[in-house]
């Protein structure tokens, strides 16, 4: 093992954890952490939050300070791509030219921001947030008159909105689906969270398409939408992620929506792992694959790559969780939403905090909570037994969910 290099591709949450997780279990052989971004490895979460809100330092969302990696034997070559992945050779091309062979490799190249296909997108008034250098583009044009229109109401879209209403700008998001946050959360709790962002002074218009851009004499940009034009100084796109296959898929992996791997990381060959958002990995819980882009999944699934290659395999099967902060409101999701749950609610929309429970058969599924994070511990046990319960009884606020969860 001492004389094994292990390299990571990607210098993202799950290509940090696995290196420092190696460390932590002892392992011995060399790694190199080749990361795309000048940065050292870091957390998004803080990008759409406290980091766009000019609250938070940068340095503060780093995995790790640069002594750890000095300290621990782990190479970090930042703004450096791998190009090319040879599997005969095992050898690795980087985009200077140089060439770096590997006994085991990890791919954790995550995913990139999608962005918009419609005439005109190529105009410099158009934002994503994905990466530490988005958020200070962002942040920069965040001027007191600027006009920001949000294209897409997915969790990044809103917390973008929250952010930039809270500097006290006005904001337009469009969704062309009939409800927010549609591929995670029920119409009734998307409808409730539109009403927070509206009382704060939000435009949003769903159901609305964005079919391109000009530029206006003088600044910002006219977009043409299928409700007419809507003119902004700043525009964000947050329309998703598209994963980071194209490495793995070039050097003949299996890969589907994803860099396909098992409940251990492990891809098709057995030199090669991936972990975080590339993959789309087997969860014993769900007894299927999934894609997940959450905090949650890259450090978990990270260190359950670390564990396999140190000779420690532990199944990574989890609940999928996430959370959002929007304004002073946390939200929280676990499981998988079908779209087709029987919904149960404890508590309402007027009390400002409530979970909602999705049923499978009788069975909780789903959970998500709104201001009420300490029920969603017990939630994730209800879905993690498996077992059917009563809607009427899981409904009554007065009996303690601890209790059902026993
Ligand atoms: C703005 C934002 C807010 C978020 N908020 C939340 C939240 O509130 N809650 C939550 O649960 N999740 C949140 N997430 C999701 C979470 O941050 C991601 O799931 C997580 O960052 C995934 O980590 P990763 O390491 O798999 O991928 P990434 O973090 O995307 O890292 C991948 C890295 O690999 C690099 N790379 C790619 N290709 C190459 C190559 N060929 N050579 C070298 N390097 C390469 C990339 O440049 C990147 O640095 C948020 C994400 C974003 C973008």
């Amino acid at each position: 093992m001492a004389d094994q290099r292990t390299v990571i591709i990607g210098g993202g949450q799950a290509g940090g954890m696995v290196a420092a997780t190696l460390r932590h279990l002892g392992h011995p052989g060399s790694i190199i952490v080749v990361g795309g971004e000048r940065w050292l490895p870091y957390e998004r979460p803080p990008l759409s939050k406290a980091l766009l809100r000019g609250s938070l330092e940068i340095d503060r969302i780093f995995l790790r300070p640069a002594a750890f990696y000095a300290e621990h034997g782990i190479r970090l070559l930042t703004g450096r791509r791998v190009y090319a992945i040879d599997r005969t050779q095992c050898l690795l091309q980087l985009d200077d030219g140089d060439a770096l062979g590997y006994d085991r490799l990890v791919i954790a190249t995550g995913a990139r921001a999608r962005r918009l296909s419609v005439p005109g997108a190529e105009c410099p008034e158009i934002h994503v947030l994905r990466s530490i250098d988005d958020a200070l583009a962002l942040r920069e044009t965040l001027l007191p008159s600027a006009r920001v229109l949000i294209v897409g109401g997915g969790f990044i879209g809103m917390e973008i909105a929250a952010v930039v209403r809270s500097l006290g700008l006005s904001v337009t998001v469009i969704e062309a689906a009939p409800t927010l946050m549609a591929r995670a959360l029920p119409p009734e709790v998307a409808a409730f969270l539109a009403g927070v962002h509206v009382d704060r002074g939000v435009v949003i218009h769903t159901g609305v398409a964005v079919r391109g851009f000009s530029p206006r004499p003088g600044g910002g940009v006219v977009a043409q939408t299928s409700m007419g034009p809507v003119e902004a100084d700043v525009v964000v796109a947050g329309i998703g992620a598209i994963p980071d296959t194209e490495l793995a898929e070039a050097a003949g992996l299996a890969v589907d929506d994803g860099v396909l791997v098992d409940e251990f990381g492990r891809t098709d060959d057995r030199r090669i792992w991936a972990a975080g958002d590339v993959t789309r990995h087997f969860n014993p819980l769900l007894g299927r694959r999934v894609r997940l882009e959450s905090w949650k999944n890259a450090q978990n699934q990270a260190i359950a790559v670390a564990k396999a290659i140190a000779g420690q395999p532990t199944p990574y099967a989890e609940l999928p969780w996430l959370w959002s902060d929007q304004y002073d409101l946390n939200l929280q999701l676990a499981g998988v939403p079908l779209g087709n749950e029987q919904l149960v609610w404890r508590g309402t929309p007027d009390d400002g905090r409530f979970t909602v429970l999705g049923l499978s058969g009788g069975t909780p599924t789903l959970a998500i909570t709104v201001n009420q994070g300490r029920e969603m511990r017990f939630a994730q046990q209800l879905i993690t037994r498996g077992a059917a319960v009563d809607p009427l009884k899981l409904a009554d606020v007065r009996i303690p969910l601890q209790s059902m969860a026993a």
